[in-house]
C-alpha cells in the first residue's frame, strides 16, 4: 500500500489477476508461475553531457517467456520505477495472449525527462541505454523486442535499431530487434496511429452489440457521443482524431498536463494538436473553448465516453466516486486503480480494459516484426495481381452489358474502389480490425455466458490466462 491507501500499480495488476483466477480452475502452482515477473534488469550508466557525467537509471523487465520473443515498449519518463515497469510487463503478457500475438510480456523504462535534453543528447542517452540492453540480449529479434511507449516514438526506435545493427553486423534479421520504427527504417505503414486506431476499432466493436451498450446505460451508435480524452500524445491524439473525424463523436474536453480545454461544441483535435506543437506542448492559451486549470477535475465531467490516454492511476480512490462517465475505455495502461475499479463497477460503469483497449500497438508491432523477418512489404506480391483479376471481372461485366444491349454501367466510384488492390496500410488496418473484433468477441463470450463474471476486465484476464496456461501445459509444466 502507498500513502494514499492504494496498492502499488503492480499490486493492483496482481489483484485484478487474482479476481480472475478465483473464477478459474487452475492449480495454485501454475497460477503463481503465470503471475510472477520472471526477471527485472536494472542498469545505471553515465553519459557525458554539457561538460559533466550524468547518471541514468533504466529497467528492462521480462514478465513471462512462455512465448519468445518477449515484447513491450520502452518508456522515457521521470516517473519510471521498478514497480511500474513490472506492472506494465505483466500487462503485456496478458495483452499479447488476448490478441493472439505470439509473444511473452516485457517492458522497459528509463528515468529521464525527454523534454530536458536536445535531440543529439537524447540520441546519445538512448544509444547508451540500448547498448546496455543489447549486450545482454534484452534487445534481440528472437528474444526481446521493444516498441515505443510514453515519451518515445519512431525516432528513438530508429536509434535503437541502428545501435543493434552496429553491434550485430551479420544478423540478417537485425531490423526485427525493435518495432515502431519509421517506414524508411524498416517500419510499417500504420504503426504510429495503431494504438489510437485500435481504440477506435474497439469502440466500434462494442457499439455493434446493443445489449453491451445498454449495460453502459447508453443507446445507439458512436455518432453524437460526447467524449472526454485525457492525454493528447500518440494514443490520445489518434483516438480522438479518428473518433471525431470518422465516427461523428464530439470531443467535449481534452485534458493535458497544464489543464484542460473544454468546449461543448466539440474541440477540433487537429487544430489543438497543432497549437500544442507550436507552443512547447502547452494548451493553456488555446484560443477556443474554456481553459480549466485543474485538468484532473474534468475527468469527472458529464460525458458518454471517458478515454484516459495519458498515464496510470489517474482514476483512483480519491476521485472514483465522482466519475460520472458510464463508459470508460482505458487507452492508457492502468489508468483505473483496483479500488477505483470496484467503486465504478458498483455504480454500473462499464470499463473496456487496457489489455484489450490499447492492444492495437502491439498488434501492428507484430505485423512489423513479421514484415522485418520476411524482408518484404505486405501486398508487394499480390496487389497488382488482385487488381488485374478485378479488372477482368469488370471488363467481362461491361462486355456482357454491351453484347446484350442492357446499357448497364458501373459507377466510377464503385470501379475505383473495387479495382484498387490492397496496399500495406489497408492490409495493416484490416488485420488490426480483425484482431480487435476477435478479441472483443472472446471477452464478451465469457462476460455473457458466465454470470459470476461481472465485467470485461475479468473476462479479458480469463481469456488470456487460459491461453497462457494452455501454452505452459503443452510445454510440460
Ligand atoms: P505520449 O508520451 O505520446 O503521450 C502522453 C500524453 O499524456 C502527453 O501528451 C502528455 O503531455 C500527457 N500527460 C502526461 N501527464 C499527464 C497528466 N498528468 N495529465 C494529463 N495529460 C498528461 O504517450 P503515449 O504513447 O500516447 O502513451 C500514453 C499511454 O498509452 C501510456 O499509458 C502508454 O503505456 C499507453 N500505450 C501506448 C502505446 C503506444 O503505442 N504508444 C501502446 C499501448 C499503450
Amino acid at each position: 500500500m502507498n500513502v494514499t491507501g492504494e496498492p502499488s500499480f503492480r499490486e493492483s495488476v496482481d489483484m485484478m489477476f487474482r479476481r480472475a483466477t478465483a473464477l478459474m480452475d487452475l492449480g495454485p502452482g501454475l497460477q503463481e508461475k503465470i503471475r510472477v515477473c520472471n526477471s527485472t534488469y536494472t542498469v545505471r550508466f553515465g553519459v557525458r553531457l554539457r561538460g559533466k557525467i550524468e547518471t541514468f537509471v533504466g529497467y528492462r523487465s521480462v514478465h513471462s517467456e512462455h512465448m519468445e520473443p518477449v515484447k513491450g515498449g520502452i518508456r522515457f519518463s521521470l516517473g519510471v520505477n521498478q514497480d511500474e515497469v513490472e506492472a506494465l510487463a505483466a500487462l503485456m503478457t496478458y495483452k499479447c495472449a488476448l490478441v493472439e500475438t505470439p509473444f511473452g510480456g516485457s517492458k522497459g523504462g528509463l528515468c529521464v525527462d525527454p523534454r530536458a535534453w536536445d535531440e543529439k543528447e537524447l540520441e546519445q542517452i538512448t544509444r547508451r541505454f540500448a547498448y546496455e540492453l543489447i549486450k545482454r540480449d534484452l534487445i534481440h529479434p528472437a528474444q526481446n523486442v521493444p516498441a515505443p511507449d510514453m515519451g518515445t516514438g519512431e525516432r528513438e526506435m530508429a536509434w535503437i535499431a541502428d545501435q543493434y545493427a552496429r553491434m550485430n553486423t551479420t544478423d540478417i534479421n537485425a531490423k526485427a530487434c525493435v518495432t515502431g520504427k519509421p517506414p524508411h527504417a524498416g517500419g510499417i505503414q500504420g504503426r504510429v496511429e495503431a494504438t489510437g486506431r485500435g481504440v477506435q476499432y474497439a469502440l466500434r466493436e462494442f457499439f455493434r452489440y446493443p445489449e453491451d451498450v445498454a449495460k453502459a446505460q447508453l443507446s445507439g451508435g458512436l455518432a453524437g457521443k460526447r467524449v472526454v480524452v485525457q492525454g493528447l500524445g500518440n494514443v490520445g491524439y489518434h483516438a480522438a482524431k479518428f473518433l471525431s473525424e470518422e465516427d461523428g463523436c464530439k470531443i467535449i474536453a481534452v485534458i493535458e498536463r497544464d489543464g484542460a480545454i473544454v468546449d461543448e461544441a466539440g474541440v477540433e483535435i487537429e487544430a489543438l494538436r497543432q497549437w500544442m506543437n507550436d507552443h512547447d506542448g502547452h494548451l493553456a492559451e488555446y484560443p477556443k473553448g474554456k481553459h480549466v486549470a485543474n485538468g484532473a477535475s474534468v475527468l469527472e465531467s458529464d460525458c458518454d465516453i471517458l478515454i484516459p490516454a495519458a498515464l496510470e492511476g489517474v482514476i483512483n480512490l480519491g476521485n472514483a466516486a465522482r466519475i460520472t462517465a458510464p463508459l470508460i475505455i482505458e487507452a492508457a495502461n492502468g489508468p483505473v486503480t483496483f479500488g477505483a475499479d470496484e467503486i465504478l463497477r458498483k455504480k454500473g460503469c462499464v470499463i473496456i480494459p487496457d489489455m484489450y483497449a490499447n492492444a492495437g500497438g502491439v498488434t501492428v508491432s507484430y505485423f512489423e516484426w513479421v514484415k522485418n523477418l520476411s524482408h518484404i512489404r505486405f501486398g508487394r506480391m499480390q496487389r497488382r495481381q488482385e487488381e488485374s483479376r478485378h479488372q477482368l471481372l469488370v471488363n467481362e461485366l461491361e462486355r456482357l452489358s454491351a453484347d446484350k444491349g442492357l446499357g448497364w454501367t458501373l459507377s466510377p466510384g464503385f470501379k475505383e474502389g473495387y479495382l484498387r488492390g490492397a496496399g500495406e496500410l489497408e492490409l495493416v488496418r484490416s488485420g488490426l480490425d480483425d484482431t480487435m473484433r476477435g478479441a472483443y468477441q472472446a471477452m464478451r463470450e465469457i462476460w455473457h455466458s458466465r454470470p459470476e463474471v461481472e465485467d470485461l476486465r475479468v473476462a479479458a484476464y480469463i481469456v488470456s490466462i487460459s491461453r497462457i496456461a494452455a501454452t505452459y501445459k503443452s510445454k510440460g509444466l
